[in-house]
């Protein structure tokens, strides 16, 4: 991943911009967020939101680098990076699981499943470097097109990964390396509008969670109510937090 320089120390011009980021994604998210209330399927809402609110942002780096000869390598069916290990909040597992099952045949959710409980036996707990050395698949892939086959609502670690080198990802993938070189741009739009879909869930009562992909799937699909619970208050999908390094 490339090192992020700090808002800090960018350019007053790059922070207005941000801030200007910051306050669009924050009115459009709490105007979704009033509009439907702390209820179940406010996490399908958030997301169709967030979705639409980063590509509109990040639509304008990629002419950008482009233009600078340094075009995104990132193609549909590439999923090289589908093995990394992803953090989600709990929305962003709520609207994945809602999408897919409202989406896709029951055969195929049914094999998304299975492909869970497999990936969630080799990699539960791990340390994210040494789960990506197993190379585990995420199970929302498709084995066969490696496409993703939630993208409609794909979490926002997914959406905002950029690469600019498939070559970098692949020997990252096979082990070599661990630099993927990424537009700064996009990476700071995608914090942005992230950490601001966080607090304005926070804001209305939900508490701020963080989760891998494949068990917090694993755990919401055992866990019907578990939307509810969270938007009410309550800390859920605990067996699915992230991994915490022992100080
Ligand atoms: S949710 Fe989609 S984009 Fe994200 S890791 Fe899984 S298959 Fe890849």
């Amino acid at each position: 991943m490339t090192e992020q320089p700090k808002t800090a120390d960018l350019p007053e011009e790059a922070q207005q911009f941000l801030l200007g980021v910051y306050e669009r994604a924050k009115a459009r998210l709490e105007t979704v967020i009033k509009r439907h209330g702390m209820r179940p399927g406010l996490s399908a809402a958030i997301a169709e939101e967030r979705i639409a609110i980063l590509d509109h942002e990040i639509r304008p780096v990629f002419p950008a680098l482009e233009a600078a000869g340094t075009a995104v390598a990132c193609a549909k069916g590439c999923g090289v990076c589908c093995t990394l290990t992803i953090d989600v909040t709990p929305d962003e597992a709520f609207a994945l699981i809602t999408y897919l099952d409202r989406n896709l045949p029951a055969d195929t959710v049914a094999a998304i499943k299975a492909r869970a409980v497999a990936a969630d036996a080799r990699g539960h707990g791990l340390e994210p470097l040494a789960r990506h050395r197993l190379r585990i698949a995420c199970p929302v892939q498709d084995p066969v097109t490696m496409a993703c086959l939630g993208h409609a609502a794909r979490p926002t670690p997914c959406h905002g990964y950029l690469s600019l080198d498939v070559k970098r990802c692949e020997a990252v993938h096979a082990g070599i390396g661990q630099d993927v070189p990424q537009p700064t741009a996009a990476n700071m739009l995608t914090n942005v509008i992230s950490h601001t879909r966080s607090y304005a869930l926070e804001d209305g009562g939900a508490p701020r969670q963080s989760l891998e992909l494949t068990a917090a799937l694993l755990a919401a699909w055992a866990e019907p109510d578990a939307e509810r619970r969270w938007l009410a208050g309550e800390t859920v999908l605990a067996e699915a937090a992230s991994y915490q390094a022992e100080n």
